[in-house]
């Protein structure tokens, strides 16, 4: 009995050729063949007498071959096939290009289906390049057609015949994920009829029914293996801290933390107390002050006897918490080291030696932190900063230095609570919602490029008043698909210091440097060493210059709102008024109303939510970021309703079975979804 792991090879029907062209499109198993979805539908319902074919419409005619078809060669690489088809009611032309085996294909005398987009008046009907199938076949015609993605050398054609010895190779013996009286009280198709009706829907409303199950299913299992996860965590013990108690640290900081912050922090010690791993995300606009939080968390983790590692996406901002919290640290008789890819041999030794003797409580680092020579004495607590920037695999390599340490993420990416709920769905959250007293709001402006002059004359105005400025171009980004045409931030520096600023200082810092060069540009601005700083969007992670008020970005359009209010969040930093420019000349209505947002809210929750509707949940749901399975059918910006529906069913059906003991076929297929991501989510 085939399932869904069948190898296609053995589907009947599927031979060595079509298995290997299926292969290139992800395509292993029975599974992943009926699992491979139309990414859209092309309604070729439609039949039409010839004389009642509507100009520009698409339909299907069904016609028989009056005369034989005629093949010319109009040019070099210009081959004609015309034929004349007619019924009943009237005589259609049809012209194939480049279809010369067309012209002994098609018989003289024989019937056809034609569907193509009628062209012509009511004297001389035709079609150009229709599709041509024998009268009755109605495999490509007089169906709602599946429109698959495809690859090089993978036709529709192939897909829907491969899809369809698929689907007969499994009818009535698919297993159904979905527990029978879960199906009957959310209202659901069977499981084969879904897998029919996706592909090759009769009609709109079946197309809906199969759809609305398969989403169901879809964030039913997706919410069973979360919350497996999450209680299978729960299980794990670990010894409960005893010196919580941090007045000591809180009375040497230069302010007293939020109330946000202070809840933050609160709630990271009871988990420390509570004798369980933590893994707690913190997640808090820019500039909320997570870092302090951190700072807050090691503290007590020094206090236990145990060493905290904080691993942050570059050189640049692990330096910058190295000097930032060291000092402070230190004054507390807790140790740090810092480790960085770029750091010389020597003071690299120097710091493995003391983390392995535990003559250090604190490492500050990048990803060097979870090198291989990398030993820790006892590793009890691991933050990751902008966890955002980091794999799942980053994450757990560094957790796996430790004995189930408890586990920190901080992000400033805002999470739309919709998908909060499904990414975060098996960790404890903590939001900061609120920003240190006394910051301004930053004055943000929308203006076309004719606006640069004025631009330019408001940035020598403040930084003759002992200011800096960031502007932003959108080019040279890694793995930028963006041709890299336009603004190179090279040659935009260059011309703003030989043209604009001969007077002033301008750097340049892009992604393709190597990082020690730019963390000198960097470091450079961070001193007030230049007033300038033209950059791609390397600076967006946690820069901290609070002396820098404005930013300027290029072809704001080019970004999403989330992106731009990371890099707005880079000035506004200090006491001083701030602003932020964005221009784009784009005019679109569309583009013109996102950046508009930026215009009225300061809230990174809103901006995200805008974000989310506006650019659909791609950015945040990438498999990349989050290492959850990908959403094949659900869309997370529309079926919000059925996502809080699937994850009451999935909480209901744990409640009854915890083990999922019951319920093998669901249980089978959660661990299948789940499969690689392994305690990813840990
Ligand atoms: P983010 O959440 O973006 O990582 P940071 O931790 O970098 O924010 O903090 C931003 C700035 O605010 C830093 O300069 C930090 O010293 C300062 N800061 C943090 N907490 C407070 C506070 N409670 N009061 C005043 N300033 C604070
Ligand atoms: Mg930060």
């Amino acid at each position: 009995m085939p399932d869904l792991t069948t190898d296609v090879r053995y589907v009947k029907g599927i031979g060595e050729q079509r298995t290997k062209g299926l292969g290139k499109l992800g395509i292993r198993t029975l599974g992943d063949l009926i699992g491979y979805f139309p990414r859209a539908y092309d309604d070729r319902r439609t039949f039409r007498k010839i004389r009642d074919l509507q100009e520009g419409e698409s339909a299907c005619v069904e016609a028989m071959v009056a005369a034989a078809p005629t093949l010319s060669r109009v040019r070099k690489g210009l081959e004609l096939v015309k034929l004349r088809a007619v019924d009943e009611t009237g005589a259609l032309d049809v012209t194939f290009f480049n279809q010369a085996y067309m012209r002994d294909n098609l018989r003289t005398g024989e019937t056809y289906t034609f569907f193509g987009k009628a062209e012509g008046n009511l004297l001389r009907r035709s079609m150009t390049n229709p599709l041509v199938e024998r009268e009755g076949s109605r495999l490509m015609t007089g169906r709602i057609m599946p429109i698959y993605p495809l690859t090089a050398g993978i036709s529709q054609l192939m897909l829907v015949k491969a899809v369809e010895q698929g689907l007969a190779a499994c009818r009535g013996l698919l297993p159904d994920p979905l527990p029978d009286e879960v199906r009957r009280e959310h209202q659901l198709c069977r499981v084969g009829y879904a897998y029919e009706q996706i592909h090759f829907p009769r009609s709109e409303e079946e197309l809906a029914v199969a759809r609305r199950r398969l989403v169901f299913e879809e964030l039913f299992l997706l919410a069973l293996g979360l919350k497996r996860l999450r209680s299978r965590r729960e299980t794990l013990t670990c010894a409960a801290w005893e010196n919580i108690d941090i007045a000591d640290f809180y009375a040497r900081l230069p302010f007293a933390l939020t109330g946000a912050q202070r809840r933050a922090v609160d709630e990271i010690l009871a988990d420390f107390a509570a004798g369980r791993p933590m893994n707690r995300l913190v997640q808090g606009d820019v500039g909320s002050g997570k870092t302090m939080v951190a700072a807050a968390a090691m503290v007590c983790a020094a206090r236990n006897g145990k060493q905290a590692a904080l691993m942050a996406p570059t050189e640049l901002l692990a330096e910058q918490h190295y000097r930032g919290l060291a000092p402070l640290l230190e004054g507390m008789g807790v140790t740090c080291v810092l480790l960085t890819g770029g750091m010389g041999a020597k003071k690299r030794r120097d710091a493995l030696a003391k983390l392995a003797s535990g003559e250090a409580q604190i490492a500050i680092g990048t990803h060097a932190l979870i090198s291989a020579d990398v030993a820790y004495r006892d590793l009890g607590l691991v933050v990751t900063d902008e966890q955002h920037r980091f794999g799942v695999a980053q994450r757990a390599a560094l957790s796996a230095k430790g004995e189930s340490p408890h586990l920190l993420v901080m992000s400033a990416t805002p999470i739309p609570r919709t998908l909060a709920l499904i990414i975060y769905g098996d960790l404890d959250v903590s939001v900061i919602d609120e920003l240190p007293p006394g910051r301004q709001k930053i004055d943000t402006f929308c203006v076309p490029g004719s606006y640069h002059q004025r631009i330019y004359n408001f940035l020598r105005k403040e930084i003759a008043a002992g200011r800096q400025a960031y502007i932003i171009c959108s080019m040279v980004e890694e793995n930028d698909q963006i041709p890299d045409d336009r603004k190179a931030a090279t040659e935009y520096a260059k011309m703003l210091q030989e043209q604009v600023f001969p007077d002033l200082r301008v750097a340049c810092v892009h992604g393709r440097m190597k990082s020690k060069e730019k963390d000198k540009v960097m470091g450079a601005f961070a001193n007030r060493g230049t007033d300038i700083l033209v950059s791609t969007t390397v600076v967006e992670v946690g820069v901290d210059v609070p002396n820098a008020t404005v930013m300027v970005v290029e072809d704001a359009d080019r970004f999403g709102l989330s992106q731009l209010h990371q890099l707005r969040g880079r000035v506004g930093r200090g006491q001083h008024k701030s602003y932020c420019i964005l221009i784009s000349d784009n005019r679109s209505e569309e583009t013109r109303a996102r950046l508009k947002v930026m215009t009225k809210t300061a809230d990174g929750f809103k901006i995200a939510e805008e974000d989310l509707r506006l650019r659909g949940p791609g950015d945040f749901f990438g498999q990349r970021q989050h290492g959850l399975p990908a959403l094949k059918v659900a869309d997370l910006t529309c079926d919000v309703a059925l996502l809080k529906e699937a994850q009451e069913a999935a909480e209901a059906l744990l409640a009854r079975d915890p083990a999922l003991e019951d319920h093998p076929v669901t249980a089978k297929r959660v661990e299948l979804i789940f499969a690689g991501s392994g305690d990813a989510l840990n």
